[in-house]
Order: structure tokens, then sequence, then C-alpha cells
């Protein structure tokens, strides 16, 4: 395998080489939020911690986690942007929101030094994900509000690789632009590129692969890491499928996948400092080969919303060992996020994995499913309601709904009731796919 970096230095350094910089960084950050955010003034003073007691990232542990509640309340009491916003806006030059909540969003503004952060941490990440200052970029996800937009124009323009901005809801201008231009890469969430899938077999009358993307560079959600949807999406296209994942409150792309193909390489070194964590006790997990938590981040070169051992709620699975491309960062893949996560009977079902299941019975399901809640989750009395569909050659639907809920019994370890419905019924989704619906709500 070629070994190609953004910043071969920097990515390539051993951990006992790196830790001295994020060491330097970290104090002169903890220094910053003491001495300019009144959120953790208040936070780190009722948590009994004093200015000094931090000596180091040894002493990381000893300081409060910060939930995305306490940041939405903080921006609740302290409009515009909440008091961990410490920048004055003169210095801010961009406003981001979170997506995906209802009401007001919430807030992360960029000063130009953070734009800088972030455009290295997401460019080291597209890099990794194999783009390149040749490639024509077909930009399919939204450029507005989410953090998946502007900064990821930024990063491809800091590559040098031509960066198409086409949005979302715009599929038929994908498929005129990407032959025109000859687009080589797709950059879209796996939803989006499993929708584009269907649409233009269905409304164009062509193979996916016929686009002639080389390359699909996703991200947003799981699913470019869970196995039966990357098959799918590069059987598809007949592309090579790399992942990626990030944070609004952190960095738009954090994490990027190589073509190694082992998970998604931690590509900002100098900037985010991160923890795993036992999600129930809060405890600090080793990251070793194998080991499973939440992620914790520390932004360590921040200068507009500093955060400080940020509770991300998304699992992940860590991955060490050496990797054929030269990078040195540890790997990850994303099991899910604690807020989809189910519990039946004592155990955690993501719906990302059933979605996994369902989508490798291809061509006899679409893939698409639905998780239906009665009541509000973690905990699903079983079995656990799924309306899956069926494709319209599958004509034996008996066979097919106990073999579905014999496999995810046997690999998930709980009881589904599996409801078949034909092709089309469920919604598709051109953003990020909702695998759960909630009947309680009355949706
Ligand atoms: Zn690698």
């Amino acid at each position: 395998m070629k070994k190609e970096f953004l910043n071969e230095k920097i990515e390539t350094m051993s951990t006992e080489e790196l830790r001295p910089i994020q060491e330097e960084k970290f104090l002169k950050q903890i220094e910053y939020v003491w001495e300019k955010s009144a959120f953790y003034q208040k936070k780190f003073k009722e948590h009994g911690i004093e200015r000094g007691d931090i000596r180091g990232l040894e002493d990381l542990y000893k300081l409060p986690f910060t939930e995305k509640d306490e940041l939405r309340d903080s921006q609740e009491v302290h409009p515009p942007l909440g008091f961990h916003c410490v920048a004055p806006m003169d210095d801010i030059i961009r406003i981001h929101s979170s997506s995906g909540t209802t009401g007001v969003p919430t807030f992360v503004g960029i000063t130009r030094h953070d734009r800088k952060v972030w455009t290295e941490i997401t460019a080291r990440s597209l890099f990794a994900k194999g783009v390149r200052p040749t490639d024509v970029v077909i930009h399919a996800v939204g450029l507005t509000f989410f953090v998946g937009g502007l900064p990821v124009k930024d990063a491809i323009e800091h590559i040098g690789a031509a960066f198409v901005p086409i949005g979302t809801g715009a599929s038929d201008r994908v498929v005129v632009t990407t032959k025109w231009l000859g687009g080589n890469l797709l950059h879209c969430t796996p939803s989006y590129a499993q929708y584009l899938a269907d649409y233009i077999r269905k409304k164009q009358n062509m193979e996916p692969a016929e686009l002639g993307f080389e390359k699909l560079v996703v991200g947003a959600e799981p699913g470019g890491g869970v196995p039966a949807i990357k098959k799918r999406l590069q059987e598809d296209y007949q592309a090579i499928v790399s992942e990626g994942m990030g944070n609004s409150d952190a960095a738009p792309i954090i994490f990027g996948e190589c073509p190694a193909g082992q998970g998604m390489h931690f590509c900002a070194q100098e900037y985010i400092f991160p923890e795993l964590i036992d999600p129930d006790s809060g405890d600090l997990i080793e990251m070793k080969d194998g080991a499973e938590g939440e992620l914790v981040y520390t932004l360590i070169d921040r200068e507009c919303c500093p955060v400080v051992r940020f509770r991300t709620r998304d699992r992940i699975t860590v991955f060490t060992g050496p990797c054929e491309c030269g990078r040195t960062s540890f790997r990850i893949r994303c099991i899910g996020r604690t807020d989809d996560m189910l519990i039946l009977l004592g155990v955690n079902v993501f719906p990302s994995a059933i979605k996994d299941i369902i989508t490798s019975f291809r061509p006899r399901t679409t893939g698409d499913m639905i998780v239906l809640l009665d009541k509000p989750g973690p905990k699903v009395e079983p079995p656990l309601k799924i309306q899956a569909e069926y494709s319209p050659d599958e004509k034996d639907l008996e066979t097919l709904k106990k073999e579905l809920e014999g496999i995810l019994r046997e690999k998930l370890v709980f009881r589904a009731d599996v409801e078949l419905v034909p092709e089309g019924t469920l919604p598709r989704f051109e953003m990020k796919a909702k695998l759960i619906r909630k009947l309680y709500e009355g949706e």
C-alpha cells in the first residue's frame, strides 16, 4: 500500500512523541478555560477543583464530564451562544448548529483560529479517507447549519481537490453534474448513497456504477462501517467506500478510515484529547485493542467554545494494532449512539446492527427497516417490533420472516417480531436515516 499523508510528521508520530505536545496544549487550554469560561469556573468549583489542581493530562480524570444538555441549558440562560462560549462576537467568524434537534438548535461559534484547526483536522481525516488533489468531489450533503457542510468545503479545498457543492434533494443534478464534470468522488451520508442508488435505478434506468465514482466518502451516521451496508454500497457503485466520524461540538470530521479498511483513524492528534469511558459508571477504560466504551473529548486548542471531557454518546470499539497505511493513531468503529440504544432483557441492541442483518438479506429484502417503539426506551419488552421491506421477487414471506427473526435472535440475542412490508413502504432518507419510529408520540 502506498503510504500517503496530509501531515506525515504528526500522523506517523509515536504515542510517546505526541504526548508532550498534547500535554503542553492541554495545560495552555485549561488556563485559558479558567481565565475565560464562567461556565467552567462554576462547574470546576462545584466539583471542588481549584485553579492549579490540574497539572497535566494525568489529572484530567479529576475534572467533571460535560453533557450536551449542559451546553443547551447554558445557551438558554445566557443567549445567544451560552456561558461556555468565551469568544466575543467580534472574533467569531461563523456560527453552526447541531443537527437533529427540535426547537432552537444549539449553536457552535468558531473564530479564525478555530476554523484553521477545524480545516486541518477535517482535511487530515478526509485525506485518510482517500481524498486527493486530483479528485472532483460531488458534495451531496447540505451546506447550511450542519458542520458537515461548509467546514468540509474548507477541508476539501485545503487538500486541493475540486469541490462541487450540490446539497441534498437534487439527485437529478447529481447525475447530470457528475457525468459532465467527470466527478470521481461522492461525499454524502450512507443513507443518501443508498437512496441515490435506488433513485437512479428507478428514475434514470441506469446502474449506480455507471455514474463512474471511484470513491464514496461517507459519514455523519453509522453505516459506512456497518458491514452489510458497506458491501451494498461497494457493489452498487463499484467504488471504494470509506467512512468518517466527527462531532459538532468538537470538530466536523475527527476520524477517517484509511484504505486498509480496518476502522477509522483518529486525526485530531494535537487538537483533541480523547478518552474512553464506561458509559454507565463513567470510569476510564484503557484505549487498548478491542476495548469498547463511550468516547469523551477534551478540546486542547479551541478559542470560541472550549469543552472539557465532553460526553459524545458515541459507542465505539478501539483498534490499536499497527496499520499498513503507516498512520500511528488508534482506529475505531462506531457501534452506535447511546441515545439510540435499546435494552432487551439486559442485552444492549443498536438499530444499526439490526439494519446490518436486514441488509445482509438483500436481494430478498430491500435493506430498509424501522424499529417500532410503543413506549419510550431504552428498556423494551420483547419481542421488539421491526418492519422490514421485502423485494417484489420474494414469494415465501413466512420463511423469510422466520429466518430474519432466527438470525436476529442468534446474532443480537433478542426476540424480534418482524413484519414484512412491500418495497417502497418505508421512508427513505437523504440525510441521516431514522431507524426508530416512536408510536407513542403519534408519529
Ligand atoms: Zn490505516
